[in-house]
């Protein structure tokens, strides 16, 4: 352990990256940071990161905004519901806790969209509190150095690595601790290929030792994928106007705008539907997390298919309005076919 701890620290002071996060003890920028970065990588979330405290410097600020700004600032970085949790956890710890962060990690997890992890970060950033965080990273080299085949995502083996990484937390500079085992899984000990050759716990690493590197860590494969299949319309009015609504509540992409939309149960039944229409490009396929969507577009006339509820937009309009991912693939290939 000792070992461990020490190696870990020393590897952290040369190999570093210089982070702005890294640079502040400050609890809003701390949070920030870690919400931005959960599923991202870091060169992604480090614009998102400057555009966010340069628009919002102080958490009232975020909490005064428009949600659609907030929406709009978080486009690209996907996952919308983290970008509406970002907001309302601001709003509550303005109107709950006066502006103020709470201190304690028991208080931290209270906020919305606060996990263990992003708990145990900002107490131990910003507050120097003796916690261990137990992200990817860090299950990834506790898994490996001590030779532990439990699953991460099995209750067993998340109460264990939990408890290692506990035990192997330096108490006396948790925050330093704690960056140094992240970064190190993140350049060091990478899921593929990690630097073996040239490590410095290399004479200890159970994984290397017993030639399991590759095996470790093990994970129970468990996400069942929702197969969905869109159709959308490209309904105009003449007057280089597109129709859009607004997606509701308890699906994917909340809050953000479409072209109206018409959904199959399966493959066959979308395309029994496509028969004769005017098809725009070919089948786009978009991946999620649990989702795997099949989707057209075709050219709809008011007639078929007019809603006095939509929302007619000029492309330009669409700076204020954030859009999925997918639409916006179409309009970057077709948005010259459209009219
Ligand atoms: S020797 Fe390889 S597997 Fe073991 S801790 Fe170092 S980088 Fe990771």
């Amino acid at each position: 352990m000792n070992a461990l701890r020490q190696a870990l620290q020393e590897w952290y002071k040369a190999q570093q990256r210089d982070l702005p996060w890294r640079h502040t003890q400050d609890p809003y920028f701390i949070w920030l940071s870690e919400i931005i970065l959960q599923q991202t990588r870091v060169d992604q979330g480090l614009p998102y990161y400057l555009k966010f405290t340069k628009a919002f410097p102080t958490v009232q600020d975020l909490a005064n905004a428009e949600q659609q700004e907030v929406l709009n600032l978080w486009q690209g970085l996907g996952y919308y519901s983290r970008g509406r949790n970002l907001h309302a956890t601001a709003q509550q710890i303005t109107l709950e806790h006066n502006g103020a962060f709470p201190k304690t990690y028991q208080d931290l997890l209270k906020l919305k969209g606060v996990g263990p992890y992003t708990a145990a970060a900002i107490a131990s950033f910003a507050y120097n509190l003796p916690h261990a965080v137990v992200d990817g990273n860090v299950f990834r080299v506790l898994s490996r150095y001590f030779g532990v085949d439990l699953a991460i995502n099995s209750p067993e083996g998340k109460r264990q690595f939990e408890a290692l990484a506990g035990e192997l937390l330096d108490q006396h500079s948790p925050a330093q601790h704690n960056q140094a085992i992240m970064e190190f899984g993140a350049l060091q000990c990478k899921p593929v290929s990690p630097n073996c050759s040239v490590c410095p716990v290399q004479e200890t690493c159970m994984a290397l030792l017993s030639n399991k590197v590759s095996q470790l860590p093990i994970k129970i494969k468990t996400v069942k994928v929702r197969k969905r299949f869109f159709v959308y319309h490209i309904l105009t009015n003449g007057q280089n106007e597109l129709a859009f609504s607004k997606r509701g509540p308890k699906d994917i992409w909340e809050g953000l705008y479409e072209f109206p939309l018409t959904e199959f149960a399966t493959l066959d039944d979308m395309l029994d539907y496509l028969g004769g229409k005017q098809i725009i490009g070919e089948r786009f396929q978009h991946v999620l997390t649990h989702q795997k969507i099949e989707a057209y577009f075709i050219k709809t006339t008011p007639k078929e298919n007019f809603n006095s509820n939509y929302l007619m937009l000029d492309l330009k309009a669409l700076t204020d309005h954030p859009i999925p991912r997918l639409i916006d693939k179409f309009l970057i290939a077709h948005s010259g076919e459209l009219f």
